[in-house]
């Protein structure tokens, strides 16, 4: 195969950044660039090749060299029948480059990996940069798009920042590349009160977050080819490590008319012989559902038939609602090999501190190897942030103050019923309700909305309303019409959001 043409560069660079026409032509109207639609499709099917100043801009606009973004163009003849933006400009300006390349050197641009080229992680996508834009002119957005407790006023309580202080100077140096002893037995006797098996000193990783470990225990475990079922929607980390890692997401359903539960025959459905493991994400993001062990136990018993790992991540596992019960997955499966991702970072306040871990329990037999690779992985990046691990044992021993924000009267709980409360309220709007976490869902009806592009939906909505949610498209649900909204603003901000939502939806259609 030949290089690349400008329009195959061009298409490229748009698919990676996630990006359509429309997107491209805003950016273009947003930074004051002249550029029409139909130039834009003539580039996109390859009919026309744009001048230097064209290509300067799609260059940065899509954060490619424009080098790269020339592809084989750049060193052709004028001579293929496509026509330039302006005839009596060399394309590309080569003949100036070439000339210059005569006096100096060629300019070397860097891009991005490859590799990262099929990973999307949209949660803090363009609009975020186009929200960002709008605050640097001084407009006020209600963002409800970060689950990110500090800036909603909730705090680290003061006895966890008190040990922080008082030991920081004994966590100078690196740890033990699993993470200190004292945390690491906290989090073993955590996983015995929730009844975790098999889990050892040794079976206990400490991470900078959960983020953190999801990416190493995919590169330590992944395959290229390996299949691995991905929920939809997802927490789109779980995608996008599983792709940089060489390895294929496969989706399955949670399905909504089932309050978000886990399809189980869609599960079945998509296991072939490249599959490896199932994710599950429990409580979930975005849906704020809780799995109940009759589920949990039918996805072990599709684990245990086709011999798959069992990932289950559960960092919100303390934020539950409705007097409901969080059951862990690894609980119910002690025959097979299970990895627990869990952290500080939600249930206790602490996401700027950046502390996770993971337990691997049950049948470890069955992975002695990959146990090597999570292994040296950890040794590799020598060990997670020391004072952060310093406070583990004392959030996650004695009073738990969590457990007042999810009672009856409590903030997260308010907050919660609230929305849900006024979201049914609106028309058009349906939204299942969360037992879990502080996220929610909710659907635009497709008969009175005709949402067809949740992008658009997104920008339109921060544009005219000041309001910042992310689409369903950023948890990889292909349905568009979707979105989450974050409930941990308070709720006179949630209110004022609400209400803008529901002007925008009374004349807002697609
Ligand atoms: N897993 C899920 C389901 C999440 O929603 C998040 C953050 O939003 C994370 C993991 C990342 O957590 P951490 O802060 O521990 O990296």
């Amino acid at each position: 195969m030949g290089t690349p043409t400008f329009c195959e560069r061009l298409k490229e660079a748009m698919a990676s950044k996630g990006l359509k026409q429309v997107d491209v032509l805003q950016i273009a109207a947003q930074r004051g660039q002249k550029l029409g639609k139909s130039q834009l499709s003539q580039y996109v099917s390859g009919k026309t090749l744009p001048r230097p100043d064209m290509l300067a801009f799609l260059a940065d606009a899509l954060g490619v060299s424009e080098d790269w973004l020339k592809g084989s163009a750049g060193n052709e003849a004028a001579s293929d029948g496509l026509v330039n933006d302006h005839q009596h400009q060399p394309r590309f300006g080569a003949q100036a480059h070439d000339n210059a390349q005569q006096e100096v050197r060629a300019m070397r641009y860097y891009d991005k990996s490859s590799k990262l080229n099929h990973v999307s992680y949209d949660v803090r996508g363009p609009a975020l940069d186009e929200a960002m834009r709008m605050e640097e002119d001084g407009i006020h957005i209600l963002k409800l798009n970060i689950g990110n407790p500090a800036p909603f006023g909730f705090r680290t309580p003061d006895e966890v920042v008190q040990d922080m202080a008082s030991q920081l100077r004994d966590t100078e140096g690196y740890s033990d590349s699993r993470g200190l002893f004292a945390a690491r037995k906290a989090i073993m006797q955590y996983d015995q009160i929730k009844g975790i098996p098999n889990v050892t000193m040794n079976d206990i990783y400490t991470g900078n977050g959960v983020s953190d470990l999801i990416n190493l225990v995919m590169q330590a475990m992944v395959e290229t080819g390996d299949e691995i079922l991905v929920p939809s929607p997802d927490y789109p980390l779980w995608t996008a490590c599983v792709t940089l890692a060489g390895g294929k997401a496969v989706h399955y359903l949670c399905d909504e008319q089932a309050e978000w539960m886990p399809d189980i025959a869609d599960i079945r459905a998509k296991v072939t012989s490249n599959t490896k493991a199932i994710v599950i994400i429990n409580p979930n993001n975005p849906t704020g559902a809780l799995y109940p062990r009759e589920v949990l136990e039918q996805i072990v018993e599709v684990a245990r038939e086709n011999q798959l790992i069992i990932l289950s991540d559960e960092i919100y596992d303390r934020l539950v609602m409705d007097g409901a019960e969080h059951v862990s997955i690894a609980s119910l499966a002690p025959d097979l090999f299970c990895i627990t991702f869990n952290g500080l970072s939600k249930s206790h306040m602490i996401a700027g501190w950046r502390i996770g871990w993971i337990s691997i329990s049950g049948n470890k037999r069955l992975g002695r190897g990959l146990l090597e690779g999570i292994n040296m992985m950890s040794n590799m990046r020598l060990c997670s942030n020391v004072p952060a691990q310093s406070i583990v044992q004392t959030a996650l021993g004695g009073h738990q103050s969590v457990k007042g924000y999810v009672v009856e009267g409590g903030r997260v709980r308010k907050q919660r019923d609230f929305v849900y409360e006024r979201l049914c309220q609106i028309d058009g709007i349906s939204v299942v309700k969360p037992k879990a976490a502080f996220y929610v869902f909710p659907r635009l009806d497709p008969n009175k909305f005709n949402i067809t592009d949740d992008e658009q939906f997104q920008l339109d909505l921060l544009q005219d309303k000041r309001v910042l949610i992310v689409p369903g498209k950023g948890f990889n649900w292909e349905t568009p019409g979707y979105f989450r909204i974050v409930f941990l603003p308070r709720r006179a901000v949630l209110g004022e959001a609400l209400d803008a939502i529901e002007d925008f939806l009374s004349y807002y259609r697609q």
